[in-house]
């Protein structure tokens, strides 16, 4: 799906078009995206590690443009960073994905939680504590179900500021993950100097698990620190029965990847879950 969108932007098939035409064309149609509701959040299910139960998605943005088809958010997220457009989006993200999860624990009748995707330029661009108690207020949801994810480049300016917002949202009684753990160069100091309740594994280091023994012993050493300091851990990117083999075995708290669910609409992922259709 990646590629198909990524194609559209070629005008002719043969030759690359010089980027900075699309990407202006981007920029400039993307202030009108919310309005216009061109934006719509996806869900991937992410699961138990012991029960495979589906306990809640990560929200994940997507851009119907009307000319261009769906764009994906990696062609559009750094451009709305560029130009602060991330901060009014990043809003309507926390607002509709708290929605949602108010929505579908009301009609389920069980605890669904909502990650959501903040990146940092949205984190230090807005008063993202009084956005995330707003938007919970509206909905009425528990602080417990939102996690914000986070990269670990939050800290590399000022991990002080960063220890303040994190405080702050912590207070307020949300989770936070850290996104992509361990491609960064400072996972490890992040986790001594930041309050964070989950760690979300990067795909990269599963693509060889398990045939690898070095791959897998570098998941399993990542699976048992996370248990000795008393945080979650998530497996992301699992596709194959032999990642999730390994990871129940390893004692991986919580399941994401194409394997049990690939993002999917917000009413799909409602039906899905009254039918218990998951995995
Ligand atoms: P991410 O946060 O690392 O999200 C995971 C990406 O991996 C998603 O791509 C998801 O569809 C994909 N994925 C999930 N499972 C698998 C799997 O098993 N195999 C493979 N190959 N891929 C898998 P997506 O939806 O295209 O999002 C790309 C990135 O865009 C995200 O990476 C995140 O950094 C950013 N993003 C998405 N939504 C938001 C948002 O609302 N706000 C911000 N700031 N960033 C967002
Ligand atoms: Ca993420
Ligand atoms: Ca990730
Ligand atoms: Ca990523």
């Amino acid at each position: 799906a990646k590629r198909a969108g990524r194609a559209q932007f070629r005008i002719d098939a043969g030759q690359d078009v010089p980027v900075p035409v699309d990407q202006l064309r981007l920029e400039v149609d993307l202030h009108h995206a919310i309005e216009r509701r061109e934006l719509e959040l996806f869900f991937q299910p992410q699961f138990d590690g012991r029960t495979l139960q589906v306990v809640g998605a990560e929200a994940l943005l997507r851009w119907r443009h009307p000319q261009l088809g769906m764009v994906p958010p990696d062609r559009f997220i750094p451009l709305a960073e560029e130009s602060g457009l991330i901060v009014p989006i990043g809003r309507w993200v926390i607002d509709e994905a708290c929605r949602q999860a108010a929505e579908w624990s009301a009609l389920a009748c069980r605890p669904i939680g909502v990650a959501v995707n903040v990146s940092v330029r949205q984190m230090l661009g807005d008063d993202i504590a009084s956005v995330v108690a707003q938007a919970l207020r509206r909905h009425a949801l528990p602080a417990q179900r939102l996690e914000l994810e986070i990269t670990e480049s939050l800290a590399v300016g000022d991990v002080a500021q960063a220890r303040l917002l994190l405080a702050r949202l912590a207070d307020l009684g949300v989770g936070v993950a850290i996104d992509d753990f361990g491609v960064g160069y400072s996972s490890l100091a992040y986790l001594r100097d930041l309050p964070v309740q989950r760690v979300k594994i990067d795909r990269s280091f599963l693509r060889q698990v398990p045939q690898d023994a070095g791959s897998s012993r570098l998941v399993g050493a990542m699976v048992s620190m996370a248990r000795a300091l008393e945080i979650g851990l998530v497996a992301e990117g699992v596709e194959t029965v032999e990642q999730l083999d390994f990871l129940c075995e390893q004692g991986c708290d919580a399941i994401q990847g194409y394997l049990l669910g690939r993002p999917i609409a917000g009413d799909d992922f409602l039906h899905r879950l009254m039918a218990d259709d998951f995995g």
